[in-house]
């Protein structure tokens, strides 16, 4: 592992914190950041996140591992991790692109016609347009190719039919990418095709689903005979669960290690504000234990995290260990917030801002994570894919391996 910048690198960084000086205030440290759990959806919140983005195409600071033909900057993937870490220290709007500037763009990048790259890139590289994503499904989410939303093809068009679900930011989403069902006499990875679809088309209903803190960040999205022209088709009919692989590998790099929230500094904090048995927490041998615990596996994380950075430096493409951060970092928070949650006594299990110890950042934390040990890959799912992948075990057995999809045994029909 090699932690310092090379000389291009923190040539680079210097560029980069330039700018951000210039155009962005630093960050307050008791800011508790990056808002997840639904204020996002509000439309002050939108307006900013666009200013910003726009503010940032303008001066080719958007998008920057993006060709400079499509507006970015022809950046490495270690350049762009550095420009996020300076981006980080600015209080900036919270960034509502990530699914379409971390998942869509560089799909559309990779399987688009120059066309379809030419109308969709550059609105999404300057925040004009805001993307979704439309997978998963009532029935359909780890076994993504299970889908039952069809597409039928009338003409230039496609008449689509059926319900996604989980479309975080589809209330606010000019496009969405869809994969459908387009042959169920094929076996289902192969009757699958995509789709980029015009969210305000006649026949979407998006119906914004309330979470357990009281935000909307997703929905449910209905499709009646909405139409979409043969021309939004990424890659060829039946192509599409190749598409979506490409969707859901920049899912797995964009979602990265478990970092949502406090950290064990946070913690230290609220154990040395909060009392017990008449002393500051912070003096309990068992709570210095704890956090001594959760401090060790948090630098473990953080250390696996740069290896894959030392990776990327030198140009090279991170191993097994990318895929060990976020089931092993999202687990790891889930457990600091419990705990900041125990320190904070009888109050500790309100969610009010001023009365709970710590401005209710554990509280707030402790309600999010489940989400984030499921999107993405769930934690169980992420096990699989390491014992496959990474330590040769024997595969699952998949039952439906072969069969037309329409002849796969289903329940009874509710
Ligand atoms: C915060 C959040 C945002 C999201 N945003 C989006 C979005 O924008 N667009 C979108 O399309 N989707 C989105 N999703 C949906 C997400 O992709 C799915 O929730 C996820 O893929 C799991 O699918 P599921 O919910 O259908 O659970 P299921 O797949 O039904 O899983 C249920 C349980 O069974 C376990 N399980 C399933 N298969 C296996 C297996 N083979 N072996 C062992 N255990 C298994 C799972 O681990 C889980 O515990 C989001 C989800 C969350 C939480």
């Amino acid at each position: 592992m090699d932690f310092n910048d090379t000389p291009e690198e923190a040539a680079f960084r210097a560029e980069a914190r330039t700018w951000l000086e210039k155009n962005a205030a630093p960050k307050d440290p008791d800011d508790p950041g990056d808002d997840i759990l639904g204020e996002r959806t509000s439309p002050e919140i939108i307006a900013a996140a666009k200013e910003w983005q726009k503010k940032k195409a303008d001066a080719g600071w958007a998008c920057i591992t993006w060709p400079e033909e499509y507006g970015g900057r022809g950046a490495t993937p270690i350049q762009n991790v550095i420009w996020g870490q300076e981006e980080s220290n600015y209080s900036v709007p919270p960034n509502i692109f990530g699914i379409g500037i971390g998942m869509c763009g560089p799909t559309v990048l990779t399987h688009g016609t120059d066309d379809q790259k030419k109308r969709w890139i550059p609105k999404l590289l300057s925040g004009e347009e805001v993307w979704c994503q439309l997978f998963s499904e009532p029935s359909a989410g780890s076994d993504l190719a299970g889908l039952r939303t069809t597409a039928v093809r009338e003409g230039d068009e496609w008449v689509i039919n059926g319900q996604k679900i989980w479309t975080t930011g589809a209330q606010f989403s000019d496009w969405g990418i869809l994969v459908v069902r387009s042959d169920a006499d094929v076996a289902k990875h192969a009757g699958l095709s995509y789709f980029v679809v015009d969210m305000h088309s006649p026949g979407i209903e998006v119906r914004p689903i309330t979470q357990i803190n009281k935000g909307q960040g997703f929905n449910e999205v209905f499709f009646t005979d909405v139409r979409i022209p043969d021309a939004n088709r990424l890659s060829e009919v039946g192509n599409g669960w190749a598409v979506a692989i490409t969707t859901l590998m920049n899912e797995r790099a964009s979602i990265g290690g478990g970092g949502t929230g406090g950290g064990v500094d946070d913690l230290i904090e609220l154990a040395a504000s909060v009392e017990l048995d008449g002393r500051p927490a912070i003096e309990n041998s068992s709570v210095r234990e704890k956090i001594a615990d959760l401090y060790t596996r948090s630098r473990g994380v953080q250390y696996t995290g740069y290896r894959s950075l030392t990776a990327l430096s030198r140009g090279t493409t991170p191993g097994p260990e990318a895929s060990l951060g976020k089931l092993v970092g999202a687990a790891l928070a889930q457990e600091m917030a419990s705990f900041g949650i125990e320190l904070g006594g009888v109050t500790g299990a309100t969610l009010d801002e001023g009365a709970t110890p710590g401005d209710s950042l554990f509280q707030e934390m402790y309600l999010a994570i489940p989400g984030l040990r499921i999107a993405g890959g769930t934690d169980e799912v992420l096990r699989n894919i390491i014992s496959e992948r990474v330590l040769g075990l024997p595969p699952e057995t998949r039952a439906d391996k072969g069969i037309a999809f329409k002849d796969i045994p289903t329940g009874p029909a509710s």
